[in-house]
């Protein structure tokens, strides 16, 4: 019983790990000018390290095509792939 209990505790881990992993690497769309945010490269010239998830770029942060801002609602759409 203690064995089978261990397994499935492992595997339920596995399958959280993958959600997060593909939640993180979600790309976004500018829907003004169709820059492409993405998180592996991240935006080092605004202070963005590459590997920065699209949720965790400050709201503050604008498109570096056309300036526009984050916080601005409808703009940045993330990519399905
Ligand atoms: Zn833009």
């Amino acid at each position: 019983m203690r064995i089978q209990g261990k397994i499935r505790e492992d595997t339920i881990f596995g399958d959280e790990l993958i959600v997060t992993q593909t939640e993180k690497n979600i790309r976004c769309v500018c829907l003004e000018c169709h820059y492409i945010y993405d998180p592996l490269k991240g935006d080092p010239k605004k202070g963005i390290p590459p590997g920065t998830a699209w949720q965790d770029v400050p709201d503050t942060w604008h498109c570096p095509e056309c300036k526009i801002l984050k916080a601005k609602k409808g703009v940045f759409k993330p990519l399905d792939e």
